[in-house]
């Protein structure tokens, strides 16, 4: 499933060549997805310049505007979705459900699950972030708002363990299974330990953790950011060096202990009972 330093890639990928071109058409061939692609935007979207594409969680939004038109298409790639450029002339496979037709190629949204969302959020910009599947989303943890202060008072009446707190996307978004479990081992902090048995000056450690755990995914598929949107979309997830995620039973990097690997709240968690207290 694309996390969010995939969805970040793809929207750094499609950004330079959708900003500033403006939409020839729309297909909609299979509108039932998670929620149903709206029939009007075939006849809207067309005319409308693309004025930019943001990320907020891990939808992307692509804000449009022209002939009285403004608005955002709100899209999530869902659990297998994916985007890509294609040329006019390829023709649709089976899961290929929505393309936006631009001058010289087209964006082709594919989804074999239809777990996916296309959407359309009207007026100016930052009321898409007012459409109800944004409205109750958590701080983003690569803006500044993401401090530790922050974070250690949301945290503060948790008595639950950190880590399915740190999943909890109500709170902070984007912090996935993967990125969950490498944040807390680069930050020495078990994952089972209560949210509210943390120190503040511990959490002066974790946040950091967490924003470099991200930014090194996203670098990571940064370096094939053409690739991603210009052959098969690549919806798997970015190989970051992996301290303990996935090496149950192997040696831990930093201390030569044995990671393990436990259950918590249905998700696979793994860790270090060496070097993470
Ligand atoms: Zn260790």
């Amino acid at each position: 499933m694309p996390e969010l330093p995939e969805v970040e890639v793809c929207r750094r990928g499609i950004a330079p060549e959708l900003v500033g071109e403006v939409v020839r058409g729309v297909v909609i061939r299979v509108p039932r997805l998670r929620h149903e692609i709206p029939g009007f935007l075939v006849d809207l979207l067309p005319g409308c310049e693309i004025v930019a594409v943001r990320r907020r969680a891990k939808y992307l939004l692509i804000d449009c505007r022209g002939r009285g038109v403004e608005g955002c298409l709100i899209i999530h790639l869902g659990m297998s979705g994916n985007l890509r450029f294609v040329p006019h002339d390829l023709p649709p496979e089976k899961h290929d459900h929505f393309d936006l037709v631009l001058a010289g190629q087209i964006l082709r949204f594919a989804d074999p699950r239809r777990f996916g969302v296309v959407l359309w959020q009207p007026g100016p910009p930052v009321q898409a972030e007012q459409h109800p599947l944004l409205a109750s989303q958590g701080l983003e943890p690569l803006s500044d708002a993401f401090t530790v202060d922050w974070f250690h008072a949301a945290l503060a009446r948790r008595s639950g363990p950190i880590k399915p707190a740190l999943m909890d996307s109500h709170l902070v978004v984007g912090i996935g299974n993967i990125y969950a479990s490498e944040s807390l081992f680069r930050a020495g902090i078990s994952p089972l330990r209560a949210a509210n048995r943390i120190s503040r000056d511990r959490y002066g450690i974790l946040v950091p953790a967490i924003r470099e755990t991200l930014s090194d995914a996203i670098a990571a598929g940064g370096s094939s950011i053409r690739d991603y949107v210009h052959s098969d979309g690549g919806a798997g997830c970015f190989q970051i060096q992996a301290g303990v995620y996935d090496r149950a039973g192997e040696s831990c990097l930093r201390c030569g202990g044995v990671v393990k690997q436990v259950r918590q709240a249905g998700r696979s968690t793994y860790y270090c009972p060496g070097c993470q207290h």
